[in-house]
């Protein structure tokens, strides 16, 4: 047998997918099942961008590496607007497809083998191992207890090989947002050490009561912004996102990508296009935002558990640590007793947390946590 890279030795499989399985065959065996461990959106594809690229099917071609440039131009119209600055021109955009790619390609860019990049923890599962594949060294630093950075700590674990830092606000799996005054505190730190800082803003679009303050608001010097259209139209399985930056890492992305992918599918690029034309604004967010109020109330009632409340995105970030530590074999029981689906937050660096989204209708989310409520007080 031909031995595989060595690359793939810092990759594990996912926890999650012992539980995937489970889903799948109690589907199988017809048990119903209350999903709430999706990352994604229910809603389909909404009607203004069906529309628009169904006029486009014939075009067919290749597109520049670096996306069409009608819709560079459109990103950085948008985001100029959206972060609320004037210095994004069509240069400093490339088209991605996805925000996998949007953290990965970044990343290739920048990485040396060895260099260090800070990632605070609860974190979302690929952000450790993209950097490990990007050939970095992923350092976790714990949020502190109110889900906010702590910078005491991610100073103290700034060394020679530390390069930067990938955050994520609102996050997932905690889907809380760092204060404002902590990105100004980050601002001062990472600049004096010449760090770059790459902002994962899949979910800035789904932002519910906060004020919202830009990362472009903070003083970065090196700031990467990564953001797409999966989660604010439901796009995840049209693969489209951008990354925003100063030109010369642009141009590196542009360069890698062009040997990799060539270019992000023409039709999910007038897809995007179609989104800008209603700016980007999430058709679901209303429904979000109700199912977050329903989801909120009955955790209130379920004894022994806790949460951060949501600031965005559609995650429950449930603290089951006074139930037990062993999220895992609890999602699992959670599964066959109850049939309902959640996350455990071990793939997170959340041991003690389960992760419940929200996006999904507001049936099973009503009746999959009274579901959990009944599990939880059957077990005292
Ligand atoms: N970043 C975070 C924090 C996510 O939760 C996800 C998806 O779950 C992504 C990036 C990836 O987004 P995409 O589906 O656009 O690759």
């Amino acid at each position: 047998m031909i031995k595989l890279s060595d690359r793939l030795n810092s990759v594990e499989e996912s926890v999650t997918l012992a539980i995937n399985a489970q889903v799948k065959k109690l589907s199988q065996d017809g048990k119903k099942i209350y999903n709430l461990s999706v990352g994604e959106p229910v809603m389909a594809t909404p009607p203004y961008i069906q529309d628009f690229v169904a006029t486009k099917l014939d075009q067919n071609h290749y597109t520049a590496a670096a996306g069409m440039p009608e819709l560079r131009a459109r990103i950085a119209e948008h985001t100029n607007s959206f972060y609320r600055v004037n210095w994004i021109s069509e240069e400093n955009i490339v088209v991605v497809a996805g925000g996998k790619p949007g953290i990965f390609l970044p990343l290739l860019a920048l990485l040396n083998p060895g260099d260090e990049v800070i990632l605070p923890t609860p974190a979302w599962v690929s952000h450790k191992y993209i950097i490990e594949l990007a050939g970095g060294k992923s350092i976790e630093v714990p949020l502190n207890n109110d889900f906010d950075l702590d910078l005491a700590a991610i100073t103290k674990n700034i060394s020679k090989k530390t390069k930067g830092i990938l955050i994520n606000s609102p996050s997932n799996p905690a889907s809380t947002m760092y204060s404002s005054q902590s990105l100004k505190r980050l601002s001062k730190v990472v600049n004096e050490h010449n760090l770059f800082v790459l902002s994962d803003d899949i979910y800035v679009k789904l932002i519910y009561d906060e004020s919202f303050e830009p990362i472009t608001n903070f003083g970065f010097k090196n700031l990467i912004i990564s953001n797409g259209f999966s989660k604010s139209q439901a796009l995840t399985g049209w693969r489209i996102g951008y990354v925003i930056a100063e030109k010369q890492i642009i141009d590196a992305i542009i360069k890698l990508q062009s040997h990799l992918l060539g270019n992000v599918s023409s039709l999910s690029q007038f897809a995007a296009l179609a989104a800008l034309e209603q700016n980007d604004k999430p058709p679901m967010l209303d429904d979000l935002k109700a199912n977050r109020k329903i989801a909120l109330e009955i955790v209130s009632t379920i004894p022994k558990v806790t949460c951060p409340t949501p600031a965005g995105a559609f995650y429950i970030l449930l603290n089951i640590k006074n139930i037990t530590d062993d999220s895992l074999s609890w999602s699992q029981k959670l599964l066959e007793k109850k049939g309902v689906a959640v996350v455990p937050g071990d793939d997170f660096s959340a041991k003690g947390f389960v992760r419940i989204s929200f996006a999904c209708d507001e049936i099973t989310l009503k009746e999959g946590l009274q579901k959990i409520k009944e599990f939880i007080e059957e077990s005292l």
